[in-house]
């Protein structure tokens, strides 16, 4: 059995904070120790105590200054897409031809789509993201390139290969039955094996005949274990074509509804601009509205209603993502800084501490994993962020003006905060990321 300890300002959260100020809704120990016994979580408590329990030279990594969280959590991202990302000048549908469906046809190429693996998950970890919910392209050499190097972490990583069949370039389409035939092959190959979680991956209703969603529905129906991702009510335009093609269906959800593809495991990126009865049925399926706003800024397609969603009874499940490549950063720090702004258009506003929840146990929550990831417990997953509210100059500067105040810390690092600040990121205990010079060592 390995053992090693990470000392440092230990944040967790309890529940979701009702606000600014809910301190009942965090654990925060000032000086604490997390330790780690094969890659869980054993104990965690004040220094004082726990460190006089370790064994004689058992090595702790210690960072005095910085806050220790639960690692970063992105609920909905495009491995595809990393060369995508700062494309200009489109909204969401020419968008997606003008860039993406041009990138997306080069991971046709088993070792092309290896290389990225590496280079993208290296990247989330380099953020401060330890689990994902992510889209590979059409081709399943994608998603198996993106297990194969997720395992080697030892990363929770939940993704899929996309199912399109029309509305695409050809090298970018499947059938009915070959995104049936490969989705269940890797399905079967993949989730649950370790930490890798499967999503059937419909990209949006557009992209997919009535065949290929009645195959996508069937496979939710043989595996309702499996997550299930795509998009929904992102953008005017996007939402008119639905209606178009699904002459029949009540609304855009319905289209997804019809096919038995809601739930609580099924996560919807956008929901921008859902109607009333589309809520409604969000709300009572406990399928999760994703909230991405980097990317609805980026691309223009509308202000996330969190508020709305939130205070429906029952409230529609809220989970929070980057969606690389239209979104604009691999940051969830830069995630919730915008997240915060697109509050602030519609007159109300994110706290920090709901903010730092919503990306640690409020997205574990969102993905059904609260018991193996999202906060610093016995039993969890070792796998955490180590935030630095100092790490640039300007940030350095604006904190001397605090005085010890843990939410007010928050806010910098969620409003100028970046993988900058991020000084390292450990999995399963073991430390994956750490920003040049921060290395601190010490025997316990
Ligand atoms: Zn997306």
């Amino acid at each position: 059995m390995t053992i090693t300890a990470l000392r440092g300002r230990l944040l967790s959260f309890l529940a979701a904070p009702e606000g600014a100020g809910d301190a009942a809704s965090y654990r925060y120990t000032s000086d604490g120790v997390v330790v780690v016994e094969d890659g869980r979580i054993a104990r965690v408590g004040p220094a004082a105590e726990i460190l006089p329990t370790l064994p004689a030279g058992a090595a702790v990594d210690h960072y005095p200054d910085d806050l220790i969280l639960p690692g970063f959590i992105d609920a909905h991202l495009h491995f595809p897409q990393t060369q995508v990302i700062a494309s200009y000048g489109a909204q969401l549908l020419d968008w997606l031809q003008k860039y993406t469906f041009v990138a997306e046809q080069r991971y046709g190429d088993p070792e092309f789509a290896e290389r990225q693996a590496k280079w993208f998950l290296a990247e989330l970890l380099a953020n401060g993201t330890t689990t994902a919910a992510v889209y590979g392209s059409v081709h399943p050499g994608s998603a198996e390139a993106f297990f194969a190097e997720s395992e080697r972490l030892g990363t929770a990583m939940i993704a899929g290969k996309v199912m399109m069949d029309r509305h695409a370039p050809p090298a970018l389409l499947d059938t009915a039955q070959s995104s049936y035939d490969d989705s269940k092959r890797l399905l079967q190959r993949w989730h649950g094996r370790g930490r890798q979680c499967y999503a059937l991956t419909p990209r949006f209703a557009i992209t997919s005949t009535e065949a290929q969603l009645e195959a996508a529905g069937a496979l939710a129906r043989e595996f309702p274990d499996a997550y299930v991702q795509t998009h929904i009510a992102e953008n005017r335009k996007e939402i008119e074509a639905v209606r178009e093609l699904f002459p029949d269906s009540r609304d855009y959800l319905d289209v997804y509804d019809k096919y038995g593809l809601l739930g609580p495991k099924t996560l919807f990126g956008h929901c921008i601009h859902l109607e009333e009865r589309e809520r409604q049925r969000m709300a009572e399926t406990g399928s999760v509205a994703v909230f991405c706003p980097t990317s609805n800024l980026f691309i223009g397609s509308g202000l996330f209603p969190m508020r709305e969603l939130a205070r429906r009874d029952p409230p529609v499940r809220i989970a929070a993502a980057t969606d690389v490549g239209g979104g604009t950063s691999y940051s969830m720090l830069r995630t919730l800084g915008e997240g915060y702004k697109v509050q602030q258009l519609q007159g109300t506003n994110l706290s920090a501490l709901e903010a730092f929840h919503l990306v640690t146990a409020g997205n574990a929550e969102a993905l059904g994993l609260q018991d193996e990831i999202g906060s610093i417990a016995p039993g969890r997953y070792a796998d955490l962020v180590v935030l630095d509210a100092r790490a640039t100059a300007a940030m350095a500067h604006r904190m001397e003006a605090v005085a010890g105040d843990l939410e007010e810390e928050l806010f910098i690092l969620m409003t100028l905060g970046d993988d900058r600040s991020v000084k390292a990121t450990y999995v399963q205990g073991r430390r994956m990321h750490e920003r040049e010079g921060t290395r601190s060592r010490s025997p316990a």
